[in-house]
């Protein structure tokens, strides 16, 4: 982007998925960032699992493109940092224990690759999962390995000349001067040509926002286990088995709404163990090697707002990725870097926009 800079708050994976774009673009960047307890993009399983999701229409045709672009993504990002993040595309499973859920669900429809199995077809694929009425397999889907996607797009951002990086919380924007800037809590500001809030859970308590933002926290506590007995993502309706090496499982998750407050609790992880259990009875077993909790920054209809705002030009959002900001961020990332270098993004981002919600601007 000719001439540009831009200052983005926020450096989950959003938020670096958005410099790394603007800074391939020839934009100058400055990634404001500290850290909070509950980050959600090194929380998360790691989950690319669009086809689960059901609807149609643009929201499902970003997701599916968000999903594809990985394999691209990574390799460009090895390129650059040398590490090339583990991807699993070997499939997502979708359980059903209960014999009603699985006629519903197989008599429903089938769309982008998803095919019905029989018990025998799911024992033959996947051994060690606990018996089932049926499944679903949708073959394109997977998982990432996001922590090692952050820390990958960390190196990169710390390492490219055109992203300067700023540990220090942001309080606030100021939009109203000749150039908008973002206030540090320092009491220094970083003046630039454009503001970017990508600040997951936190973004709404920024100062001088031109309006309310109904992203809210919910937590999701997650654990993970000394066994990887499965290579598939197995979900069923209360939780899910991610492989993440060959040595590990992550199990997730819950959905909480308890605030910023981002431990864990007896309670959530004994039901973690027990849905670990029910999927693949040899993960009862398995010890647990850790234990932690997210925060994920979701709006009520669970759909990620991107684009600028429509009354402040210099105002873009990149945030409330809710539950799918693993899958979403680079697509997301690379969408709001076009619009911003005045490029059409490869994927319209209108059905995104803050607009969609009611809720009335503030007086800045
Ligand atoms: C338990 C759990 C499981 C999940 N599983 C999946 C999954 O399987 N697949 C999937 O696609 N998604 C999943 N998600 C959702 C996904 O993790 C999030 O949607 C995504 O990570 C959001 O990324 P983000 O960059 O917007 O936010 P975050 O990763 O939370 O990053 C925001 C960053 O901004 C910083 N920040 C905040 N306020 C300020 C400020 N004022 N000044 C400076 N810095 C600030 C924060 O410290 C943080 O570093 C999961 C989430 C959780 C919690």
């Amino acid at each position: 982007m000719p001439g540009g800079d831009v200052a983005i708050v926020g450096a989950g994976l959003v938020g670096l998925a958005t410099a790394a774009a603007l800074a391939a673009r020839g934009a100058n960047v400055t990634l404001i960032t500290t850290h909070h307890p509950g980050e959600a993009s090194r929380a998360a399983a790691g989950m690319l699992a669009p086809g689960m999701e059901s609807g149609t229409g643009p929201a499902t045709a970003f997701a599916l493109a968000a999903r594809d672009l990985y394999p691209s993504y990574i390799e460009a990002l090895a390129e650059v940092t040398g590490t090339m993040v583990p991807l699993n595309r070997e499939g997502v499973l979708e359980l059903f224990a209960d014999p009603e859920d699985a006629a519903r669900r197989r008599s429903a429809p089938f769309s982008n690759g998803a095919e019905w199995l029989t018990t025998a077809q799911l024992r033959d694929l996947e051994p060690a999962l606990a018996p089932v009425a049926g499944a679903v397999l949708y073959p394109l889907d997977g998982a990432v390995d996001n922590v090692e996607l952050v820390r990958a797009l960390h190196m990169m951002a710390e390492s490219n000349p055109g992203i300067a990086m700023v540990d220090e919380a942001a309080t606030g924007v100021e939009l109203d001067g000749v150039r908008p800037a973002v206030r540090l809590s320092s009491g220094a500001t970083v003046d630039a040509g454009i503001v970017v809030v990508a600040a997951g859970a936190w973004t709404p308590g920024l100062a001088g926002l031109p309006r309310s933002l109904p992203v809210e926290p919910v937590r999701g506590q997650m654990i993970s286990l000394d066994a990887a007995p499965l290579r598939h993502v197995a979900y069923c309706g209360h939780g899910y088995v991610v492989p993440r090496d060959s040595a590990r499982s992550v199990v997730g998750s819950t959905m909480e709404h308890a605030g910023f407050e981002s431990h864990t609790t007896a309670e959530g992880l004994a039901q973690l163990s027990a849905t670990a259990g029910s999927i693949c009875p040899a993960l009862a077993a398995a010890r647990t090697l850790d234990r932690w909790s997210g925060l994920r920054p979701v709006t009520p209809d669970l759909l990620p707002i991107l684009g600028p705002d429509p009354d402040m030009d210099a105002l873009y959002y990149a945030c409330g990725h809710s539950r799918n900001g693993i899958l979403l961020g680079p697509l997301s990332g690379e969408c709001v870097a076009a619009l911003i270098a005045g490029e059409v993004p490869a994927l319209d981002l209108s059905p995104f926009s803050v607009s969609r919600f009611s809720g009335s601007p503030v007086t800045v």
